[in-house]
């Protein structure tokens, strides 16, 4: 049977080394904010936000949540998008999706400053990514690719076929295999033949959100399957979209819905974070600095 990536185990060490890089900041005097808006009532992102606040409270990050009704409009939004793109006490934004339908999100994401989108969906991040030159990598594929380097999964020439394409996890999913080295597929739901791309792949990224669509007839033994599918079943338990009992009796490593990609997801928030507020501070040295050493308080 497959041995397991395990996402909890793993955000455990990089968390450590979240709340290190913190408490350096604090002492700095800048601790690391993170502000996560919420509009409307989807169970679904309610969880995920609480999760993310919960997250920055136990590692030693600044948070701010704001919730906002269905109702709220477009220019409201944007206008708390624009303070808290000028609050120095915040280094992240995250505009927990999906927003209702008569908000725009594309406009929504735009409007955060490039330097403070810790999700990386603004286009300037996405560019950035694509171009590969990457600042902030989504936090999903990101998570992902720590898992793969942890597991010591070779990329570099590896058959890696990606199952969703996303802007939020199959695109950038592609995007970051790609860079190291993989020669990527992305599948989609007008693909003619999945099952034709999966059982020739070394590694298989499902973000479909489409229960048991990844069986093991589909995968070629000894595969690294990664499952970053979040459904539900009928008894409403949890679970992602490979047919886990099965694919992990032909798989070489395999992810568990929970303790797989979801932890790790929160994970790179913060450290995506942790990072924007060093820039932060890192610039405001720079700017203070010739004046400093020209009025000869430094040496
Ligand atoms: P999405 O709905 O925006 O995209 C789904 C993609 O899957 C689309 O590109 C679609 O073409 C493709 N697809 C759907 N059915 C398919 C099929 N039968 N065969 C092939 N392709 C198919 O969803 P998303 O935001 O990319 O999220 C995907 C899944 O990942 C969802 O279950 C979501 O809940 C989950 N997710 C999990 C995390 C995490 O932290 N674990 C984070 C983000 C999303």
């Amino acid at each position: 049977t497959a041995t397991l990536i395990n996402g909890n185990a793993l955000s455990k060490i990089v968390r450590a080394d979240v709340a290190a890089r913190a408490a350096t900041l604090a002492q700095q005097g800048c601790r690391p904010g993170l502000a996560v808006i919420l509009v409307g009532d989807n169970p679904a992102s309610a969880v995920y936000v609480r999760n993310k606040v919960k997250a920055c409270e136990e590692h030693g990050l600044h948070s701010s949540c704001d919730r906002y009704p269905a109702n709220f409009s477009e220019a409201e939004l944007l206008a708390r998008i624009e303070m808290l793109n000028r609050d120095p006490a915040i280094h992240g934004i995250l505009v927990q999706l999906p927003l209702p339908a008569h908000i725009n999100s594309h406009k929504v994401i735009e409007a955060i400053a490039a330097a403070k989108d810790v999700d990386g969906f603004h286009v300037a991040n996405a560019g950035a990514l694509l171009t590969g030159q990457p600042r902030f990598r989504p936090c999903t594929p990101y998570g992902v690719m720590i898992m793969l380097q942890a597991a010591k999964i070779p990329l570099s020439g590896a058959e890696a076929v990606v199952i969703g394409r996303s802007n939020i996890v199959g695109k950038p999913m592609a995007l970051l295999l790609l860079e190291a080295g993989a020669t990527v597929t992305l599948c989609h739901s007008k693909t003619r033949d999945l099952a034709a791309h999966t059982r020739t792949a070394d590694i298989v990224i499902a973000a479909a959100g489409q229960r048991n669509l990844l069986t093991a007839d589909m995968v070629k033994p000894g595969a690294t399957v990664i499952d970053v599918g979040m459904n539900r079943d009928e008894a409403g338990k949890l679970c992602g979209d490979v047919d886990f009992e099965q694919v992990k009796e032909v798989a070489g490593h395999i992810t568990p819905v929970p303790g797989g990609v979801g932890p790790m997801t929160i994970t790179m928030l913060l450290v995506n974070t942790v990072e924007a507020a060093e820039q932060a501070l890192a610039a405001v040295e720079r700017a203070t600095e010739p004046l400093a050493r020209a009025w000869g308080v430094i040496g």
